[in-house]
């Protein structure tokens, strides 16, 4: 066949991935044969699938069943099945480049891990690349595939997982495909070691496997199961799996429903989020849809909301037609349906799991709680509420790094308190250092304290909570108790005026504050609908010029501050003075607010001031 041999080059990333695993994972190899069993069942279910709504295939006979075979003096393992093969293209586009988006990002962080010495190789089996970790132990792979659509020939796929691979055309190939991994040393062409690797995993692959002629698995389906007869190990290393995840999940939903509509679910949440440890959203779904043991479709999108993405696992209804397509999985009526009994359960139990365990769930909420922040910001309603519920937010009334529910925050509302504020800050230091903070800390009324960027538009989204308003605390209307040491109201209203006429329209309304208690002043954005926060993100993300222009801030004076009582003396005395010191108290009211967009202008006046201080004395 020479002469017909087709040289092909790597994708840049697929060169770069196959750089890292081959130098930079040296623990868990084993994972190879998992993940290249896992093709084989997937190839195969995809094939079952398209029998069962009648496809046409070539050899509908071949049976459906993984084959794995050692061979140590060739130093060789090999891995086949009769599933959908694959043609002269898709051996190019699915073992050549990597299909999903952000590759890019992705191998930027196993970059990174790497050169921390932290990669893990389970990495590559989660983010859609498992194939290549063939090559952590290869040093050379050859692949045999030809696909299920009649008439389609076999083809040679080979590479040696450096410079690039090879594709011939074969003949006399059964449907299915063959990966023959060469190895570079003996280790996996063993049988007992391969067989123990296999036999962790293998009663939940869907098909039977068998190990140089001899059955490994009893094919079960381990969500059809009564829940009593599963072992917690048993579901661990389900998960593991079907998650490619080598550690245990943080939480399991095992649950079958009868009405109104008949579903066994098996669901998992992971214990670390993948979005947190890769930085991008995760575009994909994770729970597969089968209907009495048959995948109707993988990975499943529309079988849950978009903010429950983070979940694993399966979802068996027999209520489903088989030949429901991927097309119409998204807007049929009963899908929808599924989707609500889904979701609904599924709160339920989060629900539960938080009344029983809150530490536990604070661990799962600092993983996945920005995707049920989602939720709380899409969805109306009682699902809203119900999601509501399960946010967790910092607040001034525990430690740092302890979080509150809001229902427990309503439950410390000192009998005076009619609304839940929030103050939203960078970091919890900066919420505490706040000017809008001041008041609460002197009442000692409870604050949230919001430092994720998402939060805002979460609160602003609820509106109230268990009936009481969620403020932010820039907008709240809050007083101290009336303080008589202070300015008297006339007088604090005489220096208001000054202080009005010497800042002009860099100010919006300058009034007598009630809510200091150690500050000089306080900078209010005096903006009904948009906060301070809100328009800072905004910005950074360019989007600035859909709002309207932000009012100019308005500065409330606190009576009692010594520096504001000094000032109502300075401005009879020596009235130019007392502007250039009302000047520079606007100026730190604004950045103590964080609404201070050009600090140089103001060290010009200040430096102004201190010239003129220093010539005094
Ligand atoms: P993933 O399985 O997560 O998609 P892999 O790197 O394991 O990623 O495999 C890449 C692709 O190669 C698969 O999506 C599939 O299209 C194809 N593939 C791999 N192994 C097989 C096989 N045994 N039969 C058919 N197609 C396969
Ligand atoms: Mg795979």
């Amino acid at each position: 066949m020479q002469g017909t041999t087709e040289k092909h080059e790597f994708q840049a990333e697929i060169a770069q991935l196959l750089d890292l695993v081959v130098h930079s994972l040296y623990t868990d190899k084993e994972i190879f044969i998992r993940e290249l069993i896992s093709n084989a069942a997937d190839a195969s279910e995809k094939l079952r699938f398209l029998k069962a709504s009648g496809g046409e295939i070539s050899d509908p006979d071949a049976e459906l069943k993984i084959t794995v075979s050692t061979d140590e003096t060739a130093r060789t393992i090999t891995i086949a099945d009769a599933g959908i093969g694959m043609t002269h293209d898709e051996l190019i586009g699915n073992l050549g480049t990597i299909a999903h988006s952000g590759s890019k990002t992705f191998l930027e962080q196993i970059r990174q891990k790497a050169a921390d010495g932290k990669v893990d190789a389970t990495l590559i089996g989660q983010f859609g690349v498992g194939f290549y970790s063939a090559f952590m132990v290869a040093e050379k792979v050859v692949v045999f595939s030809r696909s299920h659509l009649p008439g389609e020939q076999g083809w040679i796929w080979t590479s040696d997982g450096r410079a690039g691979y090879e594709i011939e055309p074969a003949t006399d190939l059964p449907r299915g495909t063959k990966v023959v991994v060469h190895l570079k040393d003996t280790e996996f062409a063993q049988e007992w070691k391969v067989q123990g690797v296999i036999k962790r995993y293998s009663n939940f692959v869907q098909f039977p496997i068998e190990l140089n002629g001899k059955a490994v698995n009893t094919v079960q389906a381990i969500w059809t199961r009564n829940k009593s007869e599963v072992k917690a190990e048993e579901y661990d290393e389900f998960y593991k799996y079907i998650a490619h995840d080598p550690g245990a999940p943080a939480y399991r939903l095992h649950f079958t429903a009868d009405a109104p509509l008949a579903i066994r679910a098996l669901l998992f949440v992971p214990a670390k989020s993948t979005e947190l440890a890769m930085m991008r959203r995760d575009e994909e779904h994770h729970v597969d849809l089968y209907c009495k043991k048959v995948l109707i479709a993988a990975k499943a999108k529309g079988l849950f909301p978009d903010w429950l993405r983070f979940l694993r696992g399966v979802v068996d209804s027999e209520d489903l037609p088989l030949n429901i397509s991927r097309e119409t999985m998204q807007d049929s009526a009963l899908l929808a349906k599924l989707r609500d009994v889904l979701a609904n359960r599924f709160l339920k139990f989060l629900d539960e799991e938080a009344k029983a365990d809150a530490e536990k769930y604070s661990s799962f909420f600092r993983e996945h709680g920005h995707c049920l922040k989602e939720g709380a910001g899409t969805e109306w309603g009682d699902r809203r509420d119900a999601i509501a519920k399960l946010l967790r937010f910092e607040t001034s009334a525990l430690d740092a790094g302890k979080l509150t529910s809001l229902a427990d925050y309503t439950s410390r509302m000192p009998p005076g308190q009619k609304e839940i504020y929030y103050v939203s800050a960078a970091t919890r230091e900066s919420a505490e250092a706040s000017p809008y903070y001041e008041v609460f800390r002197e009442k000692k009324w409870e604050v949230l304290f919001l430092s994720d960027a998402r939060d805002e538009y979460v609160l602003e989204h609820l509106r109230e909570f268990d009936g009481r308003k969620l403020v932010s605390a820039e907008k709240a209307d809050v007083k101290l108790e009336e303080d008589t040491t202070g300015l008297d109201t006339d007088t604090a209203r005489l220096l208001a005026n000054f202080v009005k006429e010497t800042l002009g329209d860099r100010v919006g309304e300058v009034r007598t504050s009630k809510r200091l208690a150690s500050s000089p002043a306080l900078a209010l954005n005096g903006d009904s609908e948009i906060t301070a926060n809100m328009r800072r993100m905004m910005k950074a993300m360019n989007r600035d010029a859909d709002l309207p222009p932000a009012p100019k801030p308005d500065l409330e004076l606190n009576p009692g501050h010594p520096l504001v009582m000094n000032l109502e003396k300075l401005r009879h005395a020596d009235p130019a003075l007392a502007a250039q010191i009302a000047e520079q108290i606007h100026d730190q009211s604004l950045a103590a607010a964080n609404l201070l967009d050009d600090p140089r202008a103001m060290l010009g006046r200040m430096t102004a001031l201190l010239e003129k201080l220093a010539v005094k004395k």
